[in-house]
């Protein structure tokens, strides 16, 4: 039997990259999945491209930083599917700049989307789990940049920093409920985000260079390890942040 056959599990950001290859690992997993975008067309094509059935998927457009919305498409996903096993947030931006020069515009996006649109969606589910008594998992994507500061993406930085205290504090507070919260710290994965910065030859080869493995990662590499967190393997992990980065937060790949 498919590891996660009858769960269903809200995905944001489901419409690019990483959100999309997750909705397609955790469909092949069996489970149910709201796949929810800012851009619902994006997240619909996301589905339509898998060819999912209309019983194992809806497509929902929301802005994750809107709290009412959260809720309505938590109730949503709860009425649709008969309850809810977890969330992935995947939802993010990324602004650049430094502490001199970050436009307070930029700055407020990134806290609004990458800390608040996780903190919302989790306390909707975790409200949603504790009233009836179900456990469930939450899994966060934070970033290289939530565990080390890299420079000229301070707002980004900040924020993804503070996601690894989200994970961290719903965890300890939620594990007695049966409630896990796990969070991910990508390297460079090869997504919309990121093809700005790999579309220059040579700033591609200084990133492959830079992660001891030799070559940015794929979506789907994040999807499996989220893949991994769902499931009952898991079972006892909670409150991590681990890295699927090529190894670059373990050392320097060269001098
Ligand atoms: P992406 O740009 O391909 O996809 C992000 C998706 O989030 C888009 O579909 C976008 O419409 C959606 N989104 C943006 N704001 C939203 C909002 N307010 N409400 C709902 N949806 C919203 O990016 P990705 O590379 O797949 O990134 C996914 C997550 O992984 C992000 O949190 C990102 O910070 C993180 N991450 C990415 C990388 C990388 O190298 N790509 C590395 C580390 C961490």
């Amino acid at each position: 039997m498919s590891k996660l056959a009858g769960r269903s599990y809200i995905v944001t950001g489901a419409g690019s990259g990483i959100g999309a290859a997750t909705v397609a690992r955790l469909i092949e997993d069996g489970a149910n999945v709201v796949a929810v975008d800012l851009d619902a067309d994006a997240a619909q094509k996301t589905l339509d491209d898998l060819g999912v059935d209309k019983g194992r998927a809806i497509a929902v457009g929301v802005d994750v930083s809107d709290e009412s919305k959260v809720d309505e498409m938590t109730a949503q996903g709860v009425a649709t599917f008969g309850g809810l096993d977890g969330v992935v947030n995947c939802a993010g931006v990324r602004g650049v700049g430094n502490i001199l020069d970050t436009e307070h515009g930029v700055w407020d996006l990134n806290m609004d989307v990458n800390i608040e649109g996780s903190f919302n969606t989790s306390q909707a589910f975790c409200r949603y789990a504790r009233e009836h008594n179900r456990p469930g998992s939450i899994v966060n994507i934070s970033s290289q940049a939530g565990v080390e500061a890299v420079p000229n993406r301070l707002a980004y930085v900040t924020s993804k920093h503070g996601v690894v205290g989200l994970t961290r504090g719903v965890a300890i507070e939620m594990a007695q409920h049966g409630i896990r919260c796990n969070g991910i710290a990508p390297g460079m994965i090869a997504t919309a985000m990121t093809a700005g910065m790999r579309a220059d030859p040579e700033n591609l080869e200084k990133i492959r260079k830079a992660h001891p493995i030799g070559r940015e990662g794929q979506p789907e590499e994040i999807a499996a390890v989220i893949s991994f967190l769902r499931s009952d393997d898991a079972s006892y992990v909670t409150g991590i942040m681990m890295p699927v980065d090529g190894g670059i937060t373990a050392g320097a790949a060269s001098f």
